[in-house]
C-alpha cells in the first residue's frame, strides 16, 4: 500500500513524464522513440492513480503545480527541496492517509 504523498508524488512524475515524451527537442536529444500506445498507457495508469488520491488533495496538488510546476517536495536534512527553508522541529514523517505541506511554501512534502 503506498502512501498518499508517494501517490502524489508518482502523479508528479507521471506528468512531468508526460510532457517530457511529448516534447520534440527530448525526443531528438535522448533518441527516444515512444509510439502513442505507450503515451496512452501512461494516461490510463495516471487516471487510475488520481482516482485513488482525494478530490480536496488532487485540487491542491493541481494548484501547486500550476504555481511551482511542481507539487510535491522532498524533505533532505530536516529541510524542504522546494524553498529550502529548515522545517519546524516536531513535524514527523506523515502516516500513510495523511499530508505534511510546507509552513513557508505550501508544497506537498515527501520524506523520503
Ligand atoms: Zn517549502
Amino acid at each position: 500500500m503506498k502512501s498518499l504523498s508517494g501517490k502524489l508524488l508518482e502523479l508528479q512524475d507521471i506528468e512531468l513524464k508526460l510532457a517530457e515524451i511529448t516534447n520534440k527537442d527530448y525526443l531528438e536529444k535522448t533518441g527516444f522513440n515512444i509510439d502513442n500506445e505507450k503515451v496512452v498507457e501512461l494516461l490510463e495508469y495516471k487516471k487510475k492513480l488520481e482516482t485513488e488520491i482525494p478530490p480536496q488533495y488532487l485540487r491542491r496538488y493541481r494548484a501547486l503545480m500550476s504555481k511551482y510546476k511542481r507539487a510535491v517536495a522532498l524533505v533532505y536534512d530536516n529541510t524542504c527541496s522546494n524553498c529550502f527553508s529548515k522545517l519546524p522541529t516536531g513535524i514527523k514523517e506523515p502516516s500513510d492517509n495523511e499530508i505534511v505541506f510546507c509552513n513557508v511554501c505550501g508544497i506537498i512534502l515527501y520524506f523520503p
